[in-house]
Formats: structure tokens, sequence, C-alpha cells
């Protein structure tokens, strides 16, 4: 039986387009521009400065607080300044610049003598590991629970349209993403691990229980379905247990950790390389050639589009899936931690109508993994009564992307959503 979760919907998965193609590696251009925020929490604080000569995985901003995450250098040369540029979300943030020596020297970290569970958590602080399925939520502070923890939850459901990366990694890759699973296991101090692919990724699963011990990796085949791997979704998928209004995985004992977050932390424990790359789908009909590439950060947007070829007819480019990623104004954006994909998406694989009226319909309530009703919010919020509008738990929505996909009025309902959770931020409103 496929296990999963209520509501939700079933989008064409367009992964036909780039699944089959192994990673290359994608070639640096002059020099990288390198984000000193790649994560949720406050940004790196720069420990570099002009001349200053630096190697690939040289430390360039180190974190700043409890809710951050160290930054590294992605090639060897020479820093030849900081300065602001957009990130991908249009936000001025400062970017370290590196002209490139192309040499490619190394400054990884030694070998761990000791393999315990504060020495575990430790590199992979020091490694600046984000949650790299998008959310780039510090992994360290996830490894660091208030609660006792019965199990690690490993999300291989890549429910995104169009993205294969941690699909490639678990074929490509699936000796070393069981033993990060063990390391997990190790800085949790857990005895289980349940290992959730949806059924569209068999061969993914056979792929990597020949590398499992039975009794320690539970493999659960999950339903192919939006979001899928959404945290809460994947947990009720899998233990039909149900994370609290307003809480974490963790206060009912759950971690949640995607593959490629598992592989990063196999490279920082076992090779002591800090995340200073990514591996990241490139796809949609207007790319002349998909592809799954190997990218370092900070390299711009345009030298990946050049490098693989845009084709006549490109409307909208997406950095991160099509439901939940960003659409980018311009090609200057790099690469960073978070960029899971690229898409260069056609007149026919959007939908770019005007909103009109709401019509009642529930459509969008019937789909709400989180059992939301998204027309009230979005007609409270319009309407500025956000008081009210708390009342229908905006706090607790995931922004999937559901509600808006199944609107016939094409009603921008994320946006009201996020729009919400400003506003009840903003007026100290205490959280229905
Ligand atoms: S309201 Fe939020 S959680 Fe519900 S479908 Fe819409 S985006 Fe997803
Ligand atoms: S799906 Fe759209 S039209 Fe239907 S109730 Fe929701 S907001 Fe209104």
């Amino acid at each position: 039986m496929q296990l999963t979760f209520k509501h939700g919907i079933h989008p064409k998965d367009n992964k036909e387009h780039s699944k089959d193609f192994s990673f290359e590696i994608m070639p640096v251009g002059e020099r990288v521009f390198i984000p000193l925020c790649q994560h949720i929490g406050k940004p790196a604080l720069p420990v570099v400065k002009k001349d200053d000569y630096v190697k690939v995985g040289s430390l360039i901003g180190e974190a700043q607080g409890f809710i951050s995450s160290r930054i590294h250098s992605s090639i060897s040369g020479k820093v030849s300044g900081i300065v602001n540029r957009p990130s991908s979300s249009g936000v001025l943030i400062p970017h370290v610049v590196i002209e490139n020596d192309f040499l490619y020297e190394e400054d990884f970290l030694p070998p761990i003598l000791d393999l315990d569970q504060s020495s575990i958590v430790n590199r992979i602080k020091e490694c600046g590991i984000v949650g790299l399925g998008g959310a780039t939520f510090p992994t360290h502070v996830k490894l660091m629970p208030k609660n006792k923890i019965k199990a690690l939850i490993v999300n291989g459901c890549e429910c995104e349209p169009y993205i294969t990366t941690d699909y490639r990694l678990m074929l490509e890759k699936p000796s070393e993403i069981m033993q990060g699973i063990e390391f997990v296991r190790k800085a949790l101090g857990v005895e289980v691990s349940y290992i959730g692919i949806e059924g569209n990724k068999k061969d993914a699963i056979y792929s990597l229980a020949k590398f499992s011990e039975t009794e320690v990796h539970i493999f659960k085949q999950l339903k192919t379905k939006y979001p899928q791997g959404g945290e809460k979704q994947l947990i009720y998928s899998i233990t039909k247990e149900i994370v609290p209004k307003g809480g974490l995985p963790s206060d009912i004992g759950y971690v949640v950790l995607n593959i490629s977050t598992i592989y990063a932390i196999y490279e920082a424990v076992m090779l002591g390389k800090p995340c200073f790359s990514r591996y990241m789908t490139v796809s949609g009909s207007g790319i002349k050639r998909p592809a799954n590439l190997f990218v370092r950060n900070g390299i711009p947007i345009s030298e990946i589009v050049d490098y693989l070829g845009e084709d006549e007819g490109v409307v909208k480019v997406v950095l991160g899936g099509p439901m939940m990623g960003v659409s980018l104004h311009s090609y200057n954006p790099v690469t960073s931690k978070g960029s899971s994909s690229l898409l260069l998406l056609k007149e026919k694989e959007i939908r770019e109508i005007e909103p009109t009226p709401c019509i009642n319909c529930g459509r969008c309530a019937s789909v709400c993994p989180m059992n939301l009703l998204p027309m009230m919010t979005d007609k409270l919020v319009l309407h500025g009564n956000i008081s009210e509008a708390n009342k229908y738990y905006p706090m607790s929505c995931i922004e999937c992307g559901c509600c808006a996909y199944v609107c016939p009025a094409r009603r921008p309902l994320v946006q009201s959503q996020r729009l919400a959770k400003k506003l009840i931020n903003k007026n100290k409103i205490i959280p229905a």
C-alpha cells in the first residue's frame, strides 16, 4: 500500500526532461559572487577583505547567533571586494566577490577522529550545512532539539515537478547517502530511520536498499502526490501522527532531512567538505539542454543559461520548483545553497491570467494539506481585516501553492497567506 496524507494535488511531474541525465560539473567563469545570506536567520558576517587569498572551502562568512550559518568560498583566488547585489527575491544583500585563479586549491576540515554525537553536530555547523531542499534552515539547529527524538525521517520524495537532483543522488551516490543517514542517526541518538520515497521512484528505493541494514532503515513507499515532501505531510504519511498547529516535527519526536542535505552531511563528516556547492536541476521547455548539474555557489544564473542554451519563447524563469520557487526578473542572481533548480518555462507551461473574483467553489479548501480555508484569508486580507484573517490560521500555511493551482478564479492565494503572516507579525497579533 502506498502511504499518503489528506488532500493535496497531482500536478504533471515533468521529470522526464532531466531524470535520465547523470550529474555534470558546471564550469566556473572568471569570478563568483558569494551571498553572505544563503539561509534562514541572520546573515553571516564577512571574515575576509579585499586582496585576501582564499581556497575552495575557506571560511568567508561567520555565522551570527544561533539561527545562522557559515559561508565558505566555492573557488580559490583573490577576494576583489564585497558588493551589494540583488538576491533571487530582489533584496540587496552583500556578496563576496572572488576572482577565479582556476587552481581549485582546497581548504577542507581535518578528519574527525572520534565520531560521536557532538563532533558530528559540530562538523555540520562548521561546514555551514542548511536544508538543501530549499528551506535553508540551519541543519545543526535541527539536530539539537529540546525534545527526545524517536526517529529520523529521510525525505526522498522530491515532490516538486521538474526537480530530479535527489533522485539522481539516490541512483548515483547510494552508499554515501546511507552513510550520511548513519551519521545523522548517531547525531540524534535514534535507533530507527524511515526513508520515504514516492512510488514513481522505485529504482531509487532499490538503489538505496542495497546499502541498508533492514532493522534500522525502514523504507516507506509513498503515493506520488504534491506536497508529499512537506515535513508535516511526510510525518503523517509515515507515522499517522500530527504535528500540532504552530509546532515543529521535533515536538512529536521526529527530525526530517532531505536527500541533498544528507549527502552534504556525508561529505562534511567523511571528507571535511564545507557546503560551498550543491546539485541543481536545470529544466523546462525553454532550456535547450536540460541537465542535472554540480554547481558551486556564487555562479551567475546567466552563465548557466549560456552553458545549456536558451530556446526562444521563454516567458518565465523560476529559481526552485514551479510550486514554491521564486520568479526571477533577470539572470543576475547567483546560485546559492537553496538553489535546487532553475526552470525556463514557455507559455504552455504557465498560467498567467488576471485574477477574477472568488466564486466560492471551495476547491482551494478541498486540496489544502493543512486543512485551511484559503479563500477566507484572501478575502479578509484584501479588506484589511487582519485580526479576523488570523482566525483562519494563515501562520499554519506551508505555502505549498495547491490552493492557487486549483483556483478557477486564479486568485493569488499564496500571496494572501504570506501577506497575512507579515501583517500578523508586524501588528504583533498572537497567531491563532
Ligand atoms: S493555504 Fe497554504 S497550505 Fe493551504 S493549500 Fe494554500 S498554500 Fe498550501
Ligand atoms: S478556489 Fe478560488 S474561486 Fe474557488 S473558493 Fe477558492 S478562492 Fe474562491
